[in-house]
């Protein structure tokens, strides 16, 4: 039995619902989402992989935060301990270096005393002796005060008393849950897992208590993007698997509240993998140059960022990367273009971005072996590489025709404007409801 809040007075809900990696045409597979989009659109994503976050919680690009990839150069940072580091370093010949990973990643969770290390950190494939100089560029999580030194949605729904649901990024995990995200991870290969647990635990949540607003983030799409592509028979089977959810949680949500609105969005699209290239065997190894005395350079799958503390290795590695066909050196004009005129160089001296459907293999998140068949983490405008946006907002009408390109930045406004709330100044992002 649901709990009826319409007798309390209490009426509304609003569901902000992120289906990562959800492409923009795969809205015409997923019948229950066009069904109750009241409009929808495109979604071009913020430049970089964490981006998405102050993005979507506060209507701001990278470089108002900082925050735009996972780790930035920070030789003094508070993570990765240097004594443990070093100590790895040393191990690694030794140890299966797989062993000693898994390891590392099991001692941060375990120590770590921020939640953000403590629930997400992977120690990946970076040389254990790069960790020293680098961080994690987010040390609270989105729901946390102070996240930004701007108010996000959730700095809005705490000064309005309002209660919030939150099953994103980094969500706090009851014990058995964790247990069955190592199964499905480790063992059974269920990338439906994860998803699947969110709904139930939402549907449980859900009845016991009045809320106002509610956060879900379905995985599987991206997951199954990664793994199969995004034009594969599993992609489809995610596709409908995650709308079939979409209609449960509204459904659920309308057995208790009469006034339920939604704005679903991607944070990004999905890139078949074409092609995929060793940047230390093609450009650097031959070069008179080492890591991380000379310069430093982090492997990302879509990216390369550097570090040069030598100008010679700086000369050197520019002139390589400008000959190369498959990726370019971000300039000033994309810079400024893509909002990561960053006030320090702790993201990088410089930024190397692949065409579409590259891919740098082996990278700091995954070591050689089988490529992934699908990315993001392009240049916000490659067409791929965007998503799907639907709002479901009863009674309300938009100022933009229906399969507009919306920027990452508007989701802040138009979710704050639905909810009915006063949009903070700082946004840089406009509502897509009329006023
Ligand atoms: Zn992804």
């Amino acid at each position: 039995m649901t709990a009826d809040f319409r007798k309390d007075g209490s009426d509304r809900l609003t569901l902000f619902m992120i289906l990562d990696g959800f492409r923009h045409d795969f809205l015409e597979a997923a019948p229950y989402l066009k069904s109750i989009a009241g409009w929808h659109g495109k979604i071009r994503e913020t430049f970089g992989f964490i981006s998405t976050r102050p993005a979507m919680c506060a209507g701001v690009y990278p470089e108002q935060t900082n925050l735009c990839f996972e780790y930035r150069f920070a030789p003094h940072g508070s993570t990765f301990n240097p004594w443990l580091f070093h100590l790895l370093g040393w191990a690694d010949p030794i140890l299966p270096n797989r062993f000693l990973r898994l390891a590392a990643t099991a001692w941060l969770r375990m120590t770590h005393r921020e939640p953000v290390a403590r629930r997400t950190a992977m120690i990946g494939h970076m040389p254990f002796s790069h960790f020293p100089l680098m961080d994690l560029a987010e040390h609270r999580l989105q729901t946390e005060p102070e996240y930004l030194s701007i108010p996000t949605i959730y700095d809005l729904l705490k000064s309005h008393g309002q209660k919030h649901l939150y099953y994103g990024f980094a969500r706090p995990k009851h014990r058995f849950e964790t247990m069955k995200r190592v199964y499905s991870r480790f063992v059974s290969g269920d990338l439906f897992e994860a998803d699947r647990t969110m709904v139930d635990r939402y549907r449980r949540d859900l009845r016991g208590q009045r809320h106002d607003f509610a956060h879900l983030h379905f995985s599987a799409c991206d997951w199954i993007g990664h793994r199969f592509g995004p034009d594969s028979p599993q992609m489809e089977e995610a596709i409908q698997t995650v709308d079939s959810w979409v209609k449960e949680v509204h459904e659920q949500a309308l057995g208790s509240y009469g006034d339920v609105r939604i704005l679903a969005t991607a944070d990004h699209g999905m890139v078949n993998v074409r092609e995929h290239y060793d940047i230390g065997q093609e450009l650097l190894d031959p070069l008179p140059f080492s890591e991380p005395d000379d310069y430093l350079c982090f492997r990302d799958s879509t990216m390369a960022r550097f570090w040069f503390f030598r100008p010679r290795a700086e000369d050197e590695i520019r002139k390589r990367l400008e000959k190369v066909s498959w990726g370019r050196i971000m300039d000033e004009e994309m810079q400024k273009k893509h909002h990561i005129c960053f006030a320090d160089n702790s993201n990088g001296d410089l930024i190397f971005l692949l065409e579409p459907g590259a891919v740098l293999l082996p990278n700091y998140y995954q070591a050689a072996g089988t490529p992934p068949k699908g990315m993001h983490g392009y240049a916000p405008e490659a067409p791929d590489n965007q998503g799907a946006i639907v709002i479901h907002a009863p009674h309300r009408s938009f100022v933009a025709p229906q399969g507009t390109t919306l920027d990452l930045v508007d989701v802040f406004p138009t979710l704050v404007d639905m909810h009915g709330l006063p949009l903070p100044h700082e946004s840089m992002g406009s509502s897509v409801l009329t006023q």
